[in-house]
């Protein structure tokens, strides 16, 4: 079987414009990929099919799709569209996910950049990452960063990137938590309750970098909170700043002390027992 891996990412910031009349947001982001991977393997076969495993809770495992909704199958289907192929040979996908599905870390958009670059060896395409890159931003916002990872300021819908200077390492801790939030229903209460959008900042705000002054603003916090309303607990449970990513519901906290992050992970997993 032939494989490829793709990073999981938290948005360090992230503000967004009022809907566009095609649909989408603009959006203002600064994307952060983690040292946490989601690993996809490929094998020709006879139907396209997906079994999945991982680190994470039978439950959250059970909410990815194993039918042609799996963001997998779209990216195989786009990747042969793109290169002119109209029957693709059908594969079998094992995805190896380390993040819940729904959770604003880009699970399912890394499995879709991973299976991009394991479909390219396996099927012999020998594309060059750019023409990935067209590929990944057909398939969903997020999926371009989770080809190209590292720090990265994302304008448009999320899918023009600039590579940002990289940040001293800090060690995150992420805290999952269940219903998972759908990007779609997130934005929905956004357009509500923004009906102008919240685009405070701008491109020159990150000129020479991540603006420190910025960090941990995101549009869709009011949003989240409305539908998940207790992740307001969640995020006062410990006494370091606890940030949501993306759509949430998943929370980060940062620091460079691990011991510290040590002690708010266990204050976490006590209050949850
Ligand atoms: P993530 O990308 O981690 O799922 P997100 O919050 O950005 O996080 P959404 O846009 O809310 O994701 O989409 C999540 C939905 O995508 C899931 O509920 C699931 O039905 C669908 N999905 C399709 N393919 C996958 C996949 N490979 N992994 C996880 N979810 C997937």
């Amino acid at each position: 079987m032939i494989g490829a891996k793709a990073p999981a990412k938290i948005n360090l910031f992230f503000e967004v414009g009022k809907k566009r009349p095609d649909g989408y947001h603009d959006v203002l982001s600064t994307y952060q990929s983690l040292d946490l991977f989601e690993e996809v393997m490929v094998e020709p076969a006879t139907d396209w099919t997906i079994s999945v495993s991982g680190d994470i809770s039978a439950e959250q495992l059970q909410l990815v799709p194993t039918d042609e909704s799996n963001l997998v199958i779209k990216a195989a289907k786009a990747l042969a569209k793109s290169v002119g192929i109209e029957n693709p040979q059908p594969m079998h996908f094992k995805i190896h996910k380390r993040v819940p599905a729904a959770g604003g870390v880009a699970g399912g958009s890394a499995d879709a950049a991973a299976a991009l670059v394991a479909l390219n060896e396996a099927w012999c395409l020998g594309l060059e990452k750019s023409q990935l890159a067209k590929v990944a931003a057909e398939l969903g916002a997020d999926v371009p960063f989770a080809l190209l990872g590292g720090t990265a300021l994302g304008t448009g819908s999320g899918i023009d990137l600039q590579p940002l200077p990289k940040l001293r390492t800090q060690h995150v801790l992420l805290v999952f938590s269940q219903p998972g939030l759908g990007t779609k229903e997130v934005f929905e209460v956004f357009d509500k309750s923004f009906p102008e959008g919240d685009l405070i900042a701008n491109r020159a705000d990150f000129q020479t970098g991540f603006n420190l002054d910025l960090a941990g603003r995101n549009s869709l916090l009011v949003p989240a909170l409305e539908l998940r309303p207790d992740l307001l607990e969640l995020m006062n449970l410990v006494p370091g700043v606890a940030k949501l990513s993306g759509s949430g519901p998943t929370l980060y906290l940062l620091s460079e002390d691990l011991m510290e992050l040590t002690g708010w992970q266990k204050e976490y997993q006590d209050a949850g027992s």
